[in-house]
Order: structure tokens, then C-alpha cells, then sequence
């Protein structure tokens, strides 16, 4: 979210100024910070945490330097709370947040989704707040069963407890 300068820049990108809900600012998700300006964040020496913290892969580094957010429709990232989540333990993932309808299915956007799902569990976030998980089968097996045994454990949390008499 427009941060120190780096070898790549955010410009005029604001995807990640749009997508996230911020609690900070009372900002929904997928409604454009009302600090977003052409010049830039309006208050960014005063932004909050989640904006000073935040980083896209492609701001990174990572993907080709054409591939920014908002010229191909989609921002990657491997959040914290995905990566560590017991559900996709040894188990690579990127999340991928969806700027406008239909992006997914842009020339380079459809590449990069096939490239990326082939190595890897690839979450795709729609504009709508739908998530889709592609990638190699057995990952996105392994990840679907462990979320859902983990909805059965707590639908039933001490399964094989007799209450005391
Ligand atoms: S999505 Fe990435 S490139 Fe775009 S504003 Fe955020 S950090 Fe910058
Ligand atoms: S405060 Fe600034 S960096 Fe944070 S979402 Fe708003 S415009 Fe973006």
C-alpha cells in the first residue's frame, strides 16, 4: 500500500487500497479508501498499520514488471493467517484477490492462474468475495479434507466424552 520506495512502485495502483477490509479505517472490503487520491495516500505519514505493513508479491518482486495489480486485474498474496493455517500445513498457497469481474480470464491473468495452479494450492478471491481453490488435486484434496474434519471436530468438540453421570 504505497510504501518506501522499492526497485518497483505502486503508482497508480490502489488495488490493496480497494480489496481488504481495514478495521482501522472502518473501511469495508472492495469499497476504495476515501484517503485513495491521485497524489497518492492522503494521509500517509499517519496510515495505519495494516497499509504500513502490507506488500503484494508483485511490489515484491515477484511476476514480470508488467504484471501490477492494476493492469492485470489480479493481486497476489500469501498472507500469514493462510500460510500458517492448519489446514494447508506443508502445503503451498498464494492467495489471489479478483479487482474486477472477469479478470481471471484476461490473456496474461489466465496464464498466470494455470502457471501458478500447477505448482501450487492457488485461492482465488472474487470480486464478490467468493472463493475458489484451484491447484494440483491432491493438495486441494488434502486442504478440503482437513477443513473438513475440522468443522465436524467443532460441531463436536470432545467426540467419545460422556458426560459425567
Ligand atoms: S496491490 Fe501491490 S502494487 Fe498495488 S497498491 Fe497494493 S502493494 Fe502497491
Ligand atoms: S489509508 Fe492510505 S494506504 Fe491505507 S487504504 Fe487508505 S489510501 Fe490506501
Amino acid at each position: 500500500m504505497h510504501t518506501e520506495p522499492s526497485p518497483r512502485r505502486c503508482d497508480a495502483c490502489f488495488a490493496c487500497c480497494d480489496y481488504p477490509a481495514i478495521p482501522e479505517l472502518a473501511k469495508p472490503a472492495y469499497q476504495l479508501c476515501q484517503h485513495a487520491s491521485t497524489a497518492g495516500c492522503a494521509i500517509y505519514a499517519a496510515r495505519p498499520g495494516p497499509c504500513h505493513d502490507y506488500r503484494c508479491l508483485w511490489l515484491d518482486g515477484e511476476f514480470e514488471p508488467g504484471d501490477r495489480p492494476d493492469r492485470i486485474g489480479l493481486a497476489f498474496d500469501q498472507p500469514t493467517l493462510i500460510a500458517e493455517h492448519p489446514d494447508y500445513a506443508g502445503v503451498q498457497v498464494i492467495c489471489v484477490r479478483e479487482l474486477w469481474e472477469g479478470a481471471p480470464r484476461g490473456e496474461r491473468a489466465k496464464d498466470l492462474l494455470l502457471r501458478l495452479s500447477r505448482a501450487m494450492v492457488v485461492r482465488l478471491v472474487s470480486h464478490g468475495g467468493r472463493t475458489q481453490v484451484m491447484g494440483p488435486r491432491a493438495m486441494v484434496e488434502l486442504v478440503a479434507q482437513r477443513a473438513a474434519d475440522r468443522k465436524e471436530a467443532a460441531a463436536d468438540p470432545k467426540p467419545g466424552r460422556r458426560d459425567p453421570p
